[in-house]
């Protein structure tokens, strides 16, 4: 179900869980501002989730709201993956869903990184 992207932050989010060891994940990379693990649902050859360590619900909250160690870190985080994947060279897409619209379902800022295929169009135009 899509969430407002707005909170209040509930810690009790599956990326809450995950960040605190609750629940495993298939890590790729992890730092003081970022952690990247493996989407449990692919939708494409690669799709790695990107999650700062604070408790932000949304790309707006953290836009808002995070320190600029903590966005240019994290923001720095999403490039070393995407190397750290191999993905440079050939491309990649990152997408970040905030709120009802674009159908969020997770209440914790994301990064969605998408690889390994050519992508086809930028939304799906049904
Ligand atoms: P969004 O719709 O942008 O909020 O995306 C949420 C993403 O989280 C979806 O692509 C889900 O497949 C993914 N997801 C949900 N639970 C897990 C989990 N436990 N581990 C990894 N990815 C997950």
């Amino acid at each position: 179900m899509a969430v407002s992207g707005r909170g209040p932050y509930d810690p009790q989010n599956v990326f809450a869980k995950i960040l605190r060891g609750e629940i495993p994940c298939r890590k790729v990379y992890e730092n003081e501002y970022a952690l990247a693990f493996h989407d449990i649902a692919p939708q494409a050859p690669v799709h790695v989730l990107v999650i700062p360590k604070g408790p932000y619900v949304s790309f707006a909250d953290f836009s808002q709201t995070a320190g600029d160690a903590e966005i240019a870190g994290f923001t720095r985080a999403v490039g070393h993956v995407a190397g750290l994947l191999g993905l440079d060279e050939d491309g990649y897409r990152l997408l970040a869903n905030m709120g009802v619209a674009a159908g969020q379902e997770v209440p914790h800022f994301h990064v969605h990184l998408f690889g390994g295929a050519a992508l086809g169009p930028m939304l799906h135009r049904g």
